[in-house]
This record gives structure tokens, sequence and C-alpha cells, in this order.
């Protein structure tokens, strides 16, 4: 009897149970992946997510050798693929780990669980994140998270059977077809190796500090973790990544500071799966607010020129561009910048979400439905939950990049430019520009302090009149964390205070 395991989002052989339970058999395994065509045609899919994968393929190949097997690499559909599989080795039982996608995954994965049970296979489940399938209650959210991070970690299994039948074919053989993205000279590269030596590297040294450093785009690029590519591609184990972290922070000799800057981190580790648990909760959210009265906030078409200048990094706003042309280069950018770009977006450009939030999600090659999605909506003031936020670019490019530095790396136009004069490039006068440089920057598209004044206010007439506290509180029973007593009747945030509920709600 063969087990095919089908690997998705978990591209690696360490604390992976569904490859563990079947190599126990002592009987073939087939590990299997599809590279699904279809799926890479999707808008919220890119080349430089791919290449990415492509890398922690190879890796986990190499990782299956050692074990007596290699990686398995298909092209199509994942049903047609079983039923080949099936008819030629007898394939009895398909192992994964549970996927909280978008609803392309969705519907092919409960295609799968209808092929399997029509051909009396055995499909198996298990899940390697804190998110849990058909929560009634977010109550015992927090304790089911808890426990799933402290199992024990499995090691990777010495000896996986092979079945001599199948053809290995090596990963990068099977290049999808894009329809998106563009190049990603600077992207992260993939694969469990790099994954361990990054965790590695921020345990020992690159962690102290990290709840000060992780704001600014300058000194986020070393002190966040970089994990995301290898936590969203499971190419590490969140697990693992959480039972390092305690440990480390944990033990006796490790300073004060390094614990509290652990401590930091491990809080966003649980935040991974509390967002992802949103979109499993409510897969509607791909399309629509969270807050569904809010939905009708904006209506019609984008302005196609505005979109187009936000992502190109041509909007006029020194730290805005600079960010997103850093994203676009790199295929990454911190928390605080992320935010900003979304909020820029859908406030002072006044876009719908969605049009912003596609062309992130190619964007970044940390690429997570349920993190993205609902951070997208956050940071658009969908949830109803959540105090607005409307940054202000000059103020933070003032903050987070006081001398330009970060803003002439990637805007060349700029790169003469002062730092008292590189925030607000427009209010040069000509003589300084024909000094300094600055000439071929692009003007604003608007004024961002009246574009935000319009914006607050539209906002607040529309929840004013629209939204209504049983659907606040309908968000805010389902979705909000737990952080202290549940509120029962909640009130409506006011846009400017920063609410009762967490900050990452
Ligand atoms: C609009 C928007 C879209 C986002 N889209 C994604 C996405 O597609 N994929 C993604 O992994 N993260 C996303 N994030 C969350 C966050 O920005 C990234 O996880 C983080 O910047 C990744 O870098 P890091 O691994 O070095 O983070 P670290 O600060 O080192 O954090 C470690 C891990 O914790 C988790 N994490 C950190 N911050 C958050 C957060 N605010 N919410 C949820 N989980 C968090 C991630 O898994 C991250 O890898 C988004 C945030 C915003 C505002």
């Amino acid at each position: 009897m063969t087990t095919v395991v089908w690997f998705k989002r978990d591209l690696r052989t360490r604390d992976h149970e569904p490859l563990a339970a079947a190599a126990r058999f002592g009987e073939p395994v087939i590990p299997l992946y599809v590279v699904e065509d279809d799926y890479w045609q999707l808008p919220d899919t890119s080349e430089r997510q791919w290449a990415f994968i492509q890398e922690s393929l190879g890796d986990l190949d190499q990782q299956l050798r050692r074990a007596g097997n290699c990686l398995i690499v298909r092209k199509g559909s994942v049903t047609e693929v079983l039923r080949q599989l099936q008819a030629s080795h007898n394939v009895q039982r398909v192992f994964c780990h549970q996927e909280t996608g978008g609803q392309w995954t969705f519907e092919r994965d409960r295609a799968i669980i209808n092929w399997c049970n029509e051909n009396n296979v055995e499909f198996r489940e298990w899940n390697q994140f804190g998110v849990v399938r058909r929560l009634r209650n977010r109550d015992v959210w927090d304790k089911a998270w808890t426990e799933l991070m402290r199992q024990p970690v499995q090691a990777s299994p010495a000896s996986i059977p092979a079945s001599t039948l199948v053809q290995a074919t090596r990963p990068d053989d099977r290049v999808p077809a894009f329809s998106q993205g563009g190049p990603c000279p600077d992207r992260q590269a993939g694969g469990s190796a790099r994954g361990d030596k990054l965790l590695a590297s921020f345990l020992e040294r690159r962690c102290i500090g990290y709840q000060y450093n992780i704001s600014s785009p300058l000194s986020a690029v070393k002190a966040c973790s970089r994990l995301s590519p290898h936590i969203a591609y499971g190419t590490v184990s969140l697990r693992e990544i959480y039972q390092w972290c305690k440990t480390t922070g944990d033990h006796r000799n490790t300073l004060p500071r390094k614990k509290k800057s652990l401590t930091s981190f491990r809080s966003r580790l649980h935040w991974h799966c509390h967002f992802i648990q949103k979109l499993e909760d409510e897969p509607e959210l791909e399309f629509r607010a969270m807050h569904r009265e809010l939905e009708g906030l904006k209506s019609g078409p984008n302005d196609s020129e505005r979109l187009q200048r936000w992502q190109e990094g041509l909007t006029g706003w020194p730290l805005v561009d600079a960010c997103m042309r850093a994203l676009h280069h790199t295929g990454w950018i911190n928390f605080r910048m992320r935010a900003m770009l979304m909020a820029v977006a859908s406030y002072q450009l006044w876009l719908h979400w969605r049009d912003p939030a596609l062309h992130l999600a190619r964007m970044f090659t940390d690429f997570e439905p349920g993190i993205h999605y609902s951070q997208a909506q956050m940071q658009s003031g969908l949830t109803g939950i959540n105090a607005l936020r409307i940054y202000n670019p000059v103020l933070q490019s003032q903050k987070l990049d006081p001398n330009g530095e970060f803003i002439r790396r990637w805007i060349p136009e700029l790169a003469g430019v002062p730092a008292e004069m590189i925030h607000t490039p427009w209010l040069m006068t000509p003589a300084q520009k024909e000094r300094f440089g600055g000439n071929t920057y692009i003007a604003p598209v608007c004024d961002h302090e009246q574009a935000a004044r319009v914006a607050r206010k539209a906002v607040g007439d529309f929840r004013k009149q629209h939204v209504s506290r049983e659907e606040t509180g309908r968000v805010l029973e389902r979705h909000g964390s737990r952080k202290g007593p549940v509120q029962r009747r909640p009130k409506l945030q006011p846009a400017k205070s920063s609410g009762q509920m967490s900050l990452f709600d």
C-alpha cells in the first residue's frame, strides 16, 4: 500500500507529522508536490513567490534523499495527478497539512477530499498552525494555540521507504506560466537550510532590541527575523521557531533585554495564526469587507492613474515611493511600512482596498492570504473594531528615516537632496532644485493633509449613517482577540482613539 504525502505550504521534512506518520507504516511513500498552473494565474500570485518555492523544493528533495526517498514533482491538477498515481501505484492514503488559503485552494481541497472518498483512499490532514477548523468560540482559541505550539517537535524521519516505480523530476523542470509580477533581484532565497540559518542568527544576536528597531525601514531589514517567507511556505515549522525562542528566552543566562525582545517576537508568532484564523472563519474576507456594512464605503472603479502611480512608487511622497520601490526590488518590507502603504492607498488616494491588496500580495514573497487580506482591511478601516490609522507620510518619513538615508537609497532622483528638504521635495525652490537635484522627481499626486482630512470625514460620516452596533458586535465576537474580558456590548471605535481592542486585532 502506498501513501502519498502531498506537500503544499510545508516544504520541510522536520516537524512534519504527515510525513512521519506515512514513514511509520514501513510501506512505500510518494512525497509529492504539484505545480498547479491555474493557481499561478490567480491575481495574488507571482513569479517571486514561485522562485522561493522552487528553491525550497530543491532543498526538500535533498532532505528526502538523505532518508532514501526523493521529491516527485508533477504539473497539472492535483486530482488528475492522484488519479494517475493511484492507477500505477495502488495509492491508499493521502496525507497532508491543513491549508487556510483563498477560495481557489479551498475548492481544490474539497475536490480532492471528494475524489478520495469516491475512490476509497484515506485522506488525512494535520494542523501545523494554531488555526482551528470550524471554530465555534473564539474564547478558547488562545489555549488551543499554546497547546499546539508546546507539542513535541518531530525529527525528520531517518528512513522513508520509496516507491521504486515513480520517476523523480527535478523541481526546476516544472516552471509554471505567469501572468503577473516583475523581476525581484534581491529576493530572499528559499529552503530549510536558509530558514534555519536565519532563525539561528536572529536568536543569537539580531533579536536584541527587536521591539525598538522594527519600525524604521532602515533598521528593520536586520532587526526583524525575516522568517516570513519560510513560515509562509513551511520551510521552517512555526512550532519549532516558537520552541527555540521560548527555550532561549527562558534560559537563566539570557540577558533581561534579550528576554524582553524575544517575548515581543513570540507575540508576533501568535498574531500569525490569529490573523489566519479570521480567513478560516470567514473565507469571504478575500473579496469583501470584514464589517459588511462598511463594504459600501467606496463604490465604482478605482482611479486608475492614482492606482498606477501608487503601484509604481510615483506618488511624489518620498517615503511611500521608497517603500514601494524597495518592495519591488526585494519582495519584503517591514510591518509598519506595509501598513503605511496600504493606508495611504485607502485614505489619501481613496482607492478601494482590493486592487492595492492584490498588488501588495504579488509583491510579497511571503504572501500569506489569511494575514494579508485581514491586515489589508484593517489598515483600510474596514473591520469596524479597530481605530482608524491614517498615516501622515511626511511625519513617518521624518520620524523613521530622519536623515533620508532610506529614501536616497531607493529614489535616485533625490540622491543629492539634503535631509532637511528630502521629506517634502515639493517645497524646494527652483534654486534649491537647481543646486541639489530633485527636478526629475514627480510632484505629489495630491495634498496629503487635505486628502487625509477629507477621508477621515467621509469615513466618520459613513459610519454614523450606515454602521450598526449589531454588525460591529458580530465582527468583534467572531474575530476580536481575547485579551482581557470579552466585550459583549461593543461601542463603535472613534476615529482618533487607539480604541479598546489590542493594536493588532
Ligand atoms: C497590509 C499588510 C499585509 C501583510 N501581509 C502579510 C503577508 O502576506 N504575509 C505575512 O507573513 N505577513 C504579512 N503582514 C504582516 C507583517 O508585516 C509581516 O509578517 C512581517 O513584516 C514579516 O517580516 P518578518 O518575518 O521579519 O517579521 P517579524 O517581525 O520577525 O515577525 C515574525 C513572524 O511573525 C508573524 N507576524 C509578524 N507581524 C505580524 C502581523 N502584524 N500580523 C500577523 N503576523 C505577523 C509573521 O509570521 C512573521 O514572519 C502584513 C502586514 C500588513 C500591514
